[in-house]
């Protein structure tokens, strides 16, 4: 897809040190980090939005999902199951759709968060 900024990423295009990268996806950090680990898992498909997903994408988002909680124990911000139901450590994951969703770049992607908290205050 002409002129996307993630396209671009994915295709190597802009040079960026990705975090994990795979045939299907690439992960790099956020530039501007909400948290003390932000990354973004980004599909190397051009794919809008998550409301343009189908069931066609349900192996996709399975992937995009499963990395998330192995990128964050490799960048140190893993959940640690203690035996109390509670745990410590841990990450936030979250897609932004659409204007009301706070989503800026037309490329999908799942921001993975994590750090102590940082999001404490916010909704
Ligand atoms: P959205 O608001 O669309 O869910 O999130 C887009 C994210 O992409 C933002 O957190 C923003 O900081 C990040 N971002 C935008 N442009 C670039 C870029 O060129 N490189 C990197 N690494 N991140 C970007
Ligand atoms: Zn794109």
């Amino acid at each position: 897809m002409d002129n996307c900024i993630f396209c671009k990423i994915a295709a190597g295009q802009i040079p960026t040190t990705p975090v994990y990268e795979d045939d299907d996806m690439i992960a790099f950090n956020d530039i501007n980090p909400a948290a003390p680990v932000h990354v973004l898992i980004v599909p190397k498909q051009h794919i809008p939005t998550l409301a343009d997903c189908t069931p066609n994408h349900t192996a996709l988002l399975g992937k995009m999902m499963l990395l998330a909680p192995r990128l964050a124990e490799q960048l140190g911000c893993g959940y640690q199951a203690d035996g109390t139901g509670r745990g410590s450590g841990g990450f936030k994951t979250q897609f932004n759709t659409g204007p009301d969703g706070g989503q800026e770049v037309y490329h999908l992607h799942l921001h993975v968060m994590g750090g102590p908290r940082p999001w404490r205050g916010q909704r």
